[in-house]
């Protein structure tokens, strides 16, 4: 299987090359050449994460030097649970709810980072040289990808992020790796941060010492495996109800949308999906006007969403050139900041449930649907991350403390380590070639 760039004008790769590459050289993102066409029934014997990936990932690893390597990079990635559960919500609505949080940062990023991690560990021949993954973050990505990297041989992550900008649970995500994982708190913004490391990938006296690489959200290696968390709930759906299941995805750069889209292209009963962004109107005034305007992003409670130019909209429009496709495909809606404080203070009260700030996004999403699809049809929430990794936001709003997963609380533990940084690539090179 090839994958082009959604531009057109960069050769065309094999799976482990574009995710080696990352972002194509013509600017464009990664897309498969061809669908592989599934039915339901060929995932009969398939029951696990790691038994749906194998299947479902096979055709795009197909004559890849990773091919061999699936069963054994399925089986490392998926390791930790996508669980669907019922929301009670007092009416025959059917109303269910995909946690997509109990991988090692309590986010749904973990899945991506985790795979992505485990194919670089497979495409290591013993002599290379060490790989070293320069990651800039504005929270939730750079904890992902340290605990995915972390203790791999022959791999190492340097993580940079704005000091004082990211909230103190997520600072905690950043700093308590150690072994082969740096953190860097960067006296700047998030943008400094992410210029520091292009800087670095075009610097020859780095290039010299080390071998650079990166992790973005952009990157193939950790989109298409969140399409398999999307095929495994949808198939066990359908053998329970012979109905597609229809998902409301929080969404900011649309990687974990576009994933699910991808599940239902190549044939997995998926119905519906609802792109649920928060004050951040790019897509939901694009679909509306038919005019594409990014513009910078606003902050708002549901921080990992705050994304006013989402590049994987680039996939979607590859996948639907036309406008009227991309409506027929997805709705969306934006929500701001008082429905979102109101909506965690009322599904805590009325069901029990306690959402973190972008899983309550799409609840308030589903509550705003026109009253005949919230009733007749089956809806997933998709639950991008523990209420317990924002307490600053959640804990006054319910009156009660977040109970704190397992996995979570034994990382807020560890001692952390950080050094600081200016904002220039000096002095990230100056680190970058010294021993912590
Ligand atoms: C990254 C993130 C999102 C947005 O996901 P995209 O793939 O960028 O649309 C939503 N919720 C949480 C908790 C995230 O970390």
């Amino acid at each position: 299987m090839l994958f082009a760039s959604t531009r057109g004008s960069a050769p065309e790769l094999g799976f482990s090359a574009a995710m080696l590459r990352g972002l194509a050289v013509d600017g464009g993102l990664y897309v498969p050449k061809t669908w592989p066409k599934f039915q339901a029934q060929d995932f009969a014997d398939d029951r696990s994460l790691a038994q749906v990936a194998e299947r479902l990932l096979a055709p795009f690893v197909s004559g890849d030097p990773l091919q061999a390597a699936l069963c054994e990079i399925v089986r490392d990635a998926f390791n930790f649970p996508a669980a669907r559960r019922r929301v009670d919500t007092k009416t025959a609505a059917e109303l269910s709810v995909l946690e997509l949080f109990h991988g090692p940062t309590a986010a749904f990023k973990d899945f991506g980072a985790r795979f992505l991690a485990a194919c670089f560990e497979r495409m290591r021949r013993p002599d290379d040289p060490l790989v070293n993954i320069l990651v800039a973050t504005s929270g939730d990505t750079g904890g992902a990808v340290a605990a995915a990297f972390h203790k791999r041989p022959g791999l190492a992550v340097s993580v940079l992020f704005p000091k004082g900008l990211v909230s103190p649970t997520q600072e905690r995500q950043l700093t308590c790796w150690g072994d082969n994982v740096r953190s860097f708190q960067v006296a700047g913004t998030f943008d400094d941060c992410q210029r520091m490391v292009k800087e670095a990938f075009l610097d020859r006296e780095l290039a010299a010492s080390q071998v650079l690489s990166s992790a973005n959200s952009i990157n193939l290696g950790r989109l298409l495996p969140q399409a398999v968390y999307y095929a495994t709930t949808a198939l066990e759906f359908w053998r329970e109800h012979s109905v597609p299941l229809n998902f409301i995805i929080p969404s900011g750069n649309l990687g974990n949308a576009v994933a699910c889209i991808w599940a239902r292209r190549m044939g997995l009963p998926i119905g519906r999906v609802v792109l649920a962004h928060n004050a951040n109107r790019t897509v939901v005034d694009f679909l509306d006007e038919g005019d594409w305007r990014a513009r910078p992003s606003m902050a708002t409670l549901a921080s990992a969403m705050d994304v006013g130019n989402p590049s994987n909209m680039e996939r979607l429009r590859a996948l639907h050139p036309q406008l009227s496709e991309i409506r027929a495909a997805v709705t969306a809606v934006s929500i701001d900041d008082d429905s979102i404080r109101s909506r965690i203070r009322h599904d805590a009260q009325r069901y029990g449930e306690v959402w973190c700030p972008h899983t309550a996004v799409a609840a308030e999403a589903w509550a705003r649907l026109d009253a005949n699809l919230r009733n007749d049809l089956p809806w997933c929430l998709v639950a991008t991350a523990s209420p317990a990794k924002f307490p600053e936001v959640v804990e006054p709003l319910i009156g009660q403390p977040v109970a704190v997963p397992a996995a979570l609380a034994l990382l807020l533990q560890r001692p952390t380590a950080v050094e600081s940084l200016a904002p220039s690539l000096d002095a990230l090179r100056t680190a970058l070639l010294s021993q912590p």
